[in-house]
């Protein structure tokens, strides 16, 4: 074979695959630019301070000539609407994402969490997958759409974006505010939200876990009492020591195994494709509704915290206090707990049952603060099957699931409301990926970008045409 030759093969044989990937790069570079935009502004709740990145987005969808409006709920903070309309044949739907994120400890970050550095194929920062990937992944849609209605392409259901603040510290400044203040705005028939995940498996197999329930977070405290005295003379029944042991005693404490609706889907619909056959099996055991293939098919799911996590409610200390001086011996010592119930559990059970496993009468277990219960979405409908269809056109391997999140959302708060919201993190994470979220070195690798960019367009296009 001559060179020319040589080189006329090697040419013809990438030239289709270059004309095949050539539209989504472009947009892959939109939205990498706005993604490392969004993240250099530094949104951390508190103070949160999310007018800047609103105003950002206002820019770029007004340019595009989508109509916005933009509301200031606090000094500081912000709501942007936008919408695209369609023929009004059914109701909207609503792409949605928080611009807020939560703190950092930057010591323990490789890059800087709000310089947007890309290391290799891979960018670094606070918000990268929470939530500000999500935002940028639901403004390439809607761009795409409209630049697609301008060429003649008709919707049947109005598009509506929003981007809101203060989901990381509770949500009055953010969709709270929204409903309240503007509900004609946003009303449509679903909104697609975070709180899913598309999980990369061994193997390099997906599954989107789509999801339409999630637990109840609360705060349950821990308190001991003790004599109180100089730290010179010990006494018996130091406060710091019963909490201490209190805290040991939950620690080996497990709520019961309990199978919801969605969670019973969840592991059915995941049990024959799982490649690890002895977790298939699992999975086919905890959703057969037998109570001796669910205690076995449990135990063996608990090597995995996130599938152990959906199946009881979770119980998990997260601050400890007690003391003034080093030499003074505290007369009380206490402890935070997050409690996350399932769908229709209840949190005063479950301090009821820490109460007998700690069986002290100079410790007190009492819940400060409760969260809202939401009902739990159909694992059916035109959402659901946009999201399955438009999984399949990426990746015809892909199987999408009903899931619960053991994450809570401002989806809630929409479920309470009366409209339909179901979770999405559209891009594919490996699991170690994934547990950045809120941790330290949150980062996106640049294909799974590209992938929840088209992957959040097919989902809005199949369901609003
Ligand atoms: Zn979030």
């Amino acid at each position: 074979m001559t060179l020319a030759r040589l080189v006329g093969v090697i040419v013809g044989a990438i030239a289709p695959a270059l004309a095949a990937a050539q539209s989504a790069p472009t947009d892959s570079a939109a939205a990498l630019g706005h993604l490392r935009t969004l993240i250099r502004m530094n949104t951390v709740n508190p103070p949160g301070n999310e007018i800047a990145v609103a105003t950002y987005l206002d820019s770029v969808l007004t340019a595009a000539g989508i109509k916005t409006w933009r509301f200031t709920p606090a000094p500081g903070r912000a709501a942007l609407v936008a919408r695209i309309t369609g023929t009004g044949a059914r109701k909207p739907i609503v792409l949605m994402g928080h611009m807020d994120v939560v703190g950092v400890h930057r010591e323990q970050w490789v890059a800087d969490p709000f310089a947007a550095e890309l290391r290799g194929d891979t960018l670094y920062g606070r918000g990268a997958i929470d939530d500000k990937g999500m935002l940028v992944a639901n403004l390439m849609a809607m761009l795409r759409l409209k630049r697609e209605g301008d060429a003649g392409a008709v919707l049947q259901r109005d598009v509506i974006f929003i981007a809101n603040s203060d989901e990381e510290a509770g949500g009055e400044f953010g969709m709270g505010w929204l409903i309240a203040n503007h509900p004609d705005l946003i009303r449509g028939e679903f909104a697609l939200n975070e709180g899913g995940r598309t999980r990369i498996i061994a193997g390099g197999r997906r599954y989107v876990a789509l999801q339409g329930a999630e637990k109840v977070s609360h705060v349950v405290t821990v308190t001991a009492r003790g004599p109180d005295g100089h730290a010179s003379i010990p006494l018996d029944g130091n406060a710091i020591v019963r909490l201490g042991r209190a805290l040991a005693a939950i620690g080996t404490h497990r709520e019961p195994t309990v199978l919801t609706p969605t969670t019973t889907r969840f592991f059915g619909d995941l049990a024959s494709s799982w490649p690890d056959r002895r977790v298939g099996r699992a999975m086919a055991d905890v959703s057969s509704g037998v109570a001796d293939r669910i205690a076995a098919g449990a135990t063996v799911l608990r090597a995995t915290p996130v599938f152990d996590a959906v199946l009881r409610n979770g119980i998990s200390p997260t601050i400890v206090g007690g003391g003034i001086r080093s030499n003074v011996i505290p007369a009380s010592a206490t402890a935070t707990l997050n409690v996350r119930t399932l769908p229709g559990e209840s949190v005063d059970a479950v301090v009821e049952r820490l109460r007998r496993t700690v069986n002290d009468s100079l410790v007190r277990i009492e819940v400060t603060s409760r969260g809202e219960e939401s009902p739990a979405m159909p694992a059916s409908g035109a959402l659901f099957d946009a999201v399955r269809s438009a999984a399949r056109a990426i990746d015809p391997a892909i199987i999408v699931v009903p899931y619960l999140s053991t994450g809570a959302t401002d989806s809630a708060r929409l479920r309470v409301w009366g409209m339909q919201a179901y979770g999405l993190l559209p891009f594919p994470l490996a699991q170690d990926d994934e547990d950045r979220m809120h941790g330290n070195n949150e980062r996106l690798p640049l294909a799974s970008l590209t992938f929840g960019v088209r992957f959040i367009y097919e989902i809005a296009a199949r369901a609003a045409r």
